[in-house]
């Protein structure tokens, strides 16, 4: 398992030429992560502490948290615990509870227990109110525990909105062991995630020369390539497997604030559950956990790449041009969503003529741009069965995706966001209509 102190806290001069920062002081793994979370709050000198749970995070570790501290005599603890009846989700309401009980008891120090809302509540709302924030995470269900940003449900729309990174990250391998069966599935299937975000960095980095980082996409690719082999382990929640699946989502997490930005964690896959947000914030299905979402697309976006040798020839891309009739398309199919759509097409539009910098397309051909960016359709084999054992299967209906909705999301994913993947290269090859996916 990834030990975190040489990334953590200080400025590291990177053979990939840039300089990273990782804001985060310490993460511990470990039975005694408790124990040392007590330690570290006394060496800092706090004296009043809250701590935020949910009803099930309370019953799991919250308690004996703050039980831990009223012991001591020596922090003065308020504890905030969510109702949640299945549906707490990172909303104005929350983050309203939370920023006033700040304003009402200020804390020091807030200690967030919990999975991905319960962090991205305390995240959110302690950056606010200018209070550091540490994290106890109980679930291996998403890489964000490290991230500076909050995802947040706000007018009933999924954003991510600027925030901080915790302090320090303390997590119990046997709490994380002991979470729903949904969390972790979740957790593996966001992992999972990283073998086509992964892939659409290298191809940005081939063909349009973005930056890269080896150390970065070290960190996310060897946990990636463990956790895959060992799903069955997985599966029946040996301790050992989930810390370092927790472990793995943590090291992408990092990676991602080695690079500023989610690049290496978020590529096409990530596009096509944004979409599916984007559906549901519509109304059109319910919103689901990101991490199945993630995990379901992974199928499928992983069949993109399996296509890509069988190209023989690839030319110069046609250039993308947002002209009047591509706007007034975006806004028949995005509505409200149709002026961010057209902001990050533009965007898109601008990049790829700055690094359109190949001298020449000529030549190329499907199999040597997968030898160019490591295609291994081996390691895909072995993560599609590992979705499978998990419980994330390669067919729709699955989390409220139908057959119809999916290949709808393949001409479309590549709308939301400004980022070059796999979606975008087939587009410029004048392809992307021509693709569907077999369902049979
Ligand atoms: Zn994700
Ligand atoms: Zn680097």
């Amino acid at each position: 398992m990834e030990t975190f102190e040489r990334y953590l806290n200080h400025e590291i001069a990177c053979p990939c030429g840039r300089t990273h920062f990782v804001p985060v002081e310490r993460v511990e793994i470990g039975e005694n992560a408790l124990a040392s979370l007590y330690e570290y709050v006394l060496d800092r000198h706090v004296h009043c502490a809250m701590v935020i749970d949910d009803i099930h995070t309370r019953d799991v570790l919250g308690d004996r948290l703050c039980n831990l501290f009223m012991d001591s005599h020596k922090v003065a603890i308020t504890h905030v615990t969510f109702e949640d009846d299945g549906h707490l989700s990172a909303d104005d309401a929350a983050i309203d509870r939370a920023k006033d009980a700040i304003a009402a008891s200020k804390p020091e120090l807030v200690i967030a227990v919990g999975s991905g809302t319960i962090t991205d509540i305390t995240r959110y709302a302690s950056f606010v109110s200018g209070i550091p924030f540490v994290s106890v995470p109980t679930a291996p269900s998403v890489d964000g525990y490290a991230s500076t940003v909050a995802a947040l449900q706000l007018n009933g729309m999924k954003v991510t909105k600027s925030a901080h990174a915790p302090m320090a990250i303390f997590a119990l391998p046997s709490v994380m062991a002991d979470a729903p069966a949904e969390l972790i599935q979740a957790g593996f299937g966001d992992l999972v995630g990283k073998a086509t975000s992964l892939l659409d960095w290298r191809l940005a980095t081939v063909l349009y020369g973005e930056n890269w980082c080896e150390e970065a996409f070290r960190l996310v690719d060897t946990p990636l390539r463990y956790c895959v082999q060992q799903a069955d382990r997985l599966k029946e929640r040996d301790p050992e497997v989930i810390a370092i699946l927790f472990s793995g989502l943590l090291s992408s997490g990092i990676a991602m604030a080695m690079m500023g930005n989610s690049r290496p964690a978020s590529g096409c896959e990530h596009h096509f559950s944004h979409y599916w947000d984007f559906k549901a914030f519509r109304g059109v299905r319910p919103y689901r956990s990101h991490g199945l979402q993630v995990g379901f697309a992974v199928h499928f976006t992983m069949n993109l790449y399996e296509y890509l040798p069988r190209l023989e020839s690839i030319y110069r891309p046609r250039p993308l041009v947002i002209d009047e009739e591509w706007i007034r398309r975006a806004h028949e199919r995005w509505g409200d969503a149709a002026a961010e759509v057209v902001r990050e097409q533009s965007a898109k539009a601008e990049w790829l003529q700055d690094h359109d910098t190949r001298l020449s397309w000529i030549g190329l051909t499907g199999e040597t741009l997968a030898d160019m960016i490591d295609l291994d359709l081996e390691f895909f084999s072995k993560a599609r069965s590992a979705l499978l054992s998990i419980g994330i299967p390669d067919r729709p209906p699955y989390v409220d995706v139908t057959a119809e909705l999916l290949q709808e999301t393949l001409l479309h994913a590549n709308e939301v966001r400004s980022r070059f993947t796999v979606l975008d290269f087939y587009m410029g090859q004048g392809l992307l209509g021509a693709l569907s996916f077999s369902l049979d």
